[in-house]
C-alpha cells in the first residue's frame, strides 16, 4: 500500500491489519512481527505487544491529558515534573520526552510497536510499567532485550529510540520495521503536519506550531537536540 500523509498522520487505519482484539500493524510489519515472535518463542521468550498502532485521536488524548495535568510528566531521569510551573515550550519538551505529538508519532505508521516479555513479567510478580529498568540486567525483559539485540535485525527491525540523543527517552521496547518505516521517513512532510495541528484543538498550539520543525526532527525522528 502506498502510504500517504493521511496514514502517517494517523488519520486513518486503512493501512492496519488486526493481530488480535487490541493490536494491529501494517501488513508487511505484521508478517515480520509474527515470524520474529515465533523465533523468540522457540528460544523460550514470550515476545508480546504492549502497544502497536495508535491513531491521531488517541495520541491527541494522551497529549491533552498531560497538558492539563491529568497524566503525570516525567523528566528523562524519570523524576516527576510539576507542569504548572513550566512555560509552554518547557511543557512541550517534557511531554515529548515520553509521548509524541499527535501526527508525529511513529505509532501512527503501523510499522512501529512496543514489546515486552509477558511470561517473564508475570513471573516477576510486579506490575509491568514499561520502564527502562525492566529491560536492564535483573529486569523481567532483560533476556528479551538481549535477544532483540542479536536477532531483531534478521526480521527487518530496528530500534529508533535505543539511545538518548537529547530527544525521546531511551526506549529499548520500541521496534520499527525498517523496510517500510524508512520509506515513510523519506516521505514525511512538515507542511502536512503543520496544517493538521493548525486545525486541531490542542494545548500549546501556538508554541507547537512555532517550533514544529525542530520538535519533529528532535523527537519524532530522534535526530537529537541540534
Ligand atoms: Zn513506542
Amino acid at each position: 500500500m502506498n502510504l500517504t500523509a493521511r496514514h502517517w498522520l494517523g488519520l486513518t487505519d486503512e493501512h492496519i491489519q488486526p493481530i488480535d482484539d487490541i493490536h494491529g500493524l501494517e501488513k508487511a510489519t505484521k508478517h515480520a512481527f509474527l515470524a520474529m515472535q515465533d523465533a523468540a518463542h522457540a528460544d523460550n521468550i514470550d515476545l508480546q505487544l504492549v502497544s502497536s498502532f495508535r491513531d491521531f485521536k488517541k495520541q491527541l488524548s494522551i497529549w491533552q491529558r498531560k497538558w492539563i495535568g491529568e497524566l503525570p510528566l516525567y523528566s528523562i531521569e524519570n523524576e516527576l515534573i510539576n507542569g504548572a510551573k513550566l512555560d509552554d515550550l518547557a511543557k512541550i519538551h517534557a511531554i515529548m520526552s515520553w509521548s509524541a505529538m499527535p501526527g508525529g508519532s511513529r505509532h501512527h505508521w503501523g510499522t512501529d510497536f512496543d514489546v515486552f516479555d509477558r511470561d517473564s513479567s508475570k513471573r516477576s510478580k510486579k506490575p509491568f510499567q514499561l520502564i527502562s529498568q525492566e529491560y536492564q540486567p535483573g529486569g523481567p525483559c532483560y533476556e528479551l532485550n538481549c535477544w532483540l539485540n542479536e536477532r531483531a535485525s534478521e526480521f527487518g527491525f530496528i530500534r529508533p529510540y535505543a539511545s538518548y540523543n537529547g530527544g525521546v527517552a531511551p526506549e529499548a521496547w520500541h521496534l520499527s520495521y525498517e523496510p517500510v518505516s524508512s520509506q515513510i521517513v523519506n516521505s514525511l512532510d512538515i507542511v502536512a503536519l503543520h496544517q493538521q495541528i493548525e486545525k486541531t484543538e490542542i494545548g500549546g498550539k501556538a508554541t507547537l506550531l512555532r517550533h514544529l520543525e525542530a520538535l519533529f526532527k528532535r523527537y519524532t525522528l530522534n535526530g537529537g537536540a541540534a
